[in-house]
């Protein structure tokens, strides 16, 4: 499923912008700098994924990628700038809302989070707003080799309790490092499995 080089099929900034849901998808959120463009590159075993920046005060767009004939991956903008404007949070929120309301070839949200930090009340509202609109997703704690093991665990343990808690609809929490690898080959295979046959 991973074998082509991913292109960039739209990055779309309104919902008349996103391109025909032929393929399974799966999209990719987070806050900013969690590590989220690194993983999409070490899932599609790619140094470089063309980049569109989601840096304050630049355009933000979700990003789609066909990565061959049996799944698209979905770059959501990054979120939680502290000291982004009230109006910038409110388009981001507004235009993945609208993607998640109304993808029906969306498979699954794939939430990071970095490994060194707690949950953070952004993380949150997107977690709520998955809630809402009964959308599956799955936490990935990003970074995993910035923590010891031991760390590792018991932070992996307190993320799933906290989502599970206000969540139904939530897959087993994985943790990667697009540094080391470690949890990649694992991370692709089970998005493999809700590829195409
Ligand atoms: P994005 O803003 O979520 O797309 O984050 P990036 O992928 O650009 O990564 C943000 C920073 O974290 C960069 O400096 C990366 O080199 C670093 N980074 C990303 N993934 C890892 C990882 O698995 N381990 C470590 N140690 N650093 C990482």
């Amino acid at each position: 499923v991973f074998a082509e080089e991913p292109k960039l099929i739209a990055a779309a900034q309104a919902l008349n912008e996103f391109p025909p849901a032929h393929l399974p998808e799966i999209a990719f959120a987070g806050r900013s700098n969690v590590g989220k463009s690194s993983l999409i590159n070490a899932l599609s075993r790619r140094t470089h994924v063309t980049r569109v920046s989601d840096k304050p005060g630049e355009t933000q767009s979700i990003n789609f990628y066909g990565i061959g004939p049996r799944l698209s991956l979905v770059d959501l903008p990054g979120y939680g700038f502290a000291y982004a404007a009230d109006e910038k949070r409110e388009s981001w929120s507004q235009l993945v809302e609208e993607y998640l309301q109304t993808r029906k070839s969306l498979k699954r949200v794939m939430l990071l989070i970095d490994a060194r930090l707690q949950l953070k009340a952004s993380d949150l509202d997107v977690i709520d707003m998955l809630e809402r609109n009964r959308v599956r997703y799955q936490i990935v704690l990003t970074k995993a080799d910035m923590v010891s093991t031991k760390d590792l665990a018991r932070r992996a343990t307190a993320a799933q309790q906290e989502v599970d808690r206000r969540s139904s609809h939530v897959s087993p929490l994985v943790m990667v490092s697009s540094q080391t690898g470690a949890g990649v080959l694992k991370l692709r295979a089970a998005l493999s499995g809700l590829a195409v046959r």
